[in-house]
């Protein structure tokens, strides 16, 4: 049986959508005609990219929530389906890095970094499907991150929360197959943003240039490296790859 590969006009709801990598996917998103929710904590940052993609000629409409907080989720949701139309794409990229000595690492922390980066792709992926399921198309996309596929000594609670995306990703990707949904992960590694620039100047992350020498291509990811490669899974194109773990990391292998 064919299936339509031609490009639609879908709903898109991007989580940490006002910054960085969220940001950059808002765009690409967009360029591809769809029309985009900017979820993110930061009201101010939502506006700014809303006003941004409006003035490129797209529809958006922003939304401030904490992906932790499922009442505020569900009412966000229920907004994108009055103003934009039922959800169809769903990229999460809010996340809450965190670097501390393991033995350091209060209760309180952990259950925070897991609430925001595990939980809070749970309650958007939860959100976001019955909308995907109605339609017989949805296409989630995780935003994890390297740390899930190395390990990391300061980052316990961070990689061990972003390896719960990884497979929650992968468990959706089945769970959902036969309704038409697609569930795949990127886990970035060395991407200029905000949340890279803030690390380094508080001493976690070592300048640009030692990164660099870490990575087979010689340099940095952009916002923008990410956001091709979540708007590609997003697309009608992308139908026949789903539960996979996309690395987008300059050649890294992990
Ligand atoms: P960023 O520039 O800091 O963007 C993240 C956005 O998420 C911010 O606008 C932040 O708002 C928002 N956010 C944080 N907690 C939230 C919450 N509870 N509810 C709603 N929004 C929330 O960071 P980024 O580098 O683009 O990171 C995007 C994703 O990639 C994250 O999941 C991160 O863990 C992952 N990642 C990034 C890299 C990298 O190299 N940059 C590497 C590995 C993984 P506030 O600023 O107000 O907190």
């Amino acid at each position: 049986m064919a299936r339509s590969r031609t490009p639609r006009s879908r709903v898109a709801v991007v989580t940490g959508g006002a910054s960085g990598i969220g940001e950059a996917t808002c765009h690409h998103l967009a360029e591809r005609g769809h029309r985009i929710a900017v979820l993110d904590l930061d009201t101010a940052g939502v506006e700014r990219v809303v006003k941004e993609l409006r003035a490129n000629g797209a529809r958006a409409l922003g939304l401030t929530a904490d992906v932790t907080d499922r009442g505020a989720l569900d009412a966000a949701f229920a907004e994108t389906r009055a103003a934009l139309g039922p959800t169809e794409i769903l990229v999460t990229s809010a996340g809450l890095v965190a670097f501390e000595e393991f033995d350091q690492i209060t209760l309180e922390h952990w259950d925070r970094v897991l609430a925001v980066n595990l939980t809070g792709t749970f309650h958007c992926c939860q959100a976001a499907l019955p909308d995907m399921v109605a339609a017989r198309w949805g296409r989630i996309v995780t935003i994890s991150s390297s740390s899930a596929q190395r390990g990391s000594p300061k980052m316990a609670h961070y990689a061990a929360a972003k390896g719960g995306v990884m497979v929650l990703t992968k468990s959706l990707a089945r769970a959902y197959a036969s309704h038409g949904i697609t569930a795949n992960c990127i886990p970035p590694s060395g991407i200029e943003t905000p949340m890279q620039h803030r690390d380094q100047a508080a001493g976690h992350l070592p300048p640009n240039e030692v990164m660099a020498r870490t990575i087979p291509l010689g340099h940095l990811g952009t916002p923008d490296d990410i956001a091709a490669a979540a708007a590609f899974l997003a697309s009608e194109e992308a139908g026949f790859i789903t539960g996979q773990v996309l690395g987008v990391n300059g050649g890294q292998v992990l």
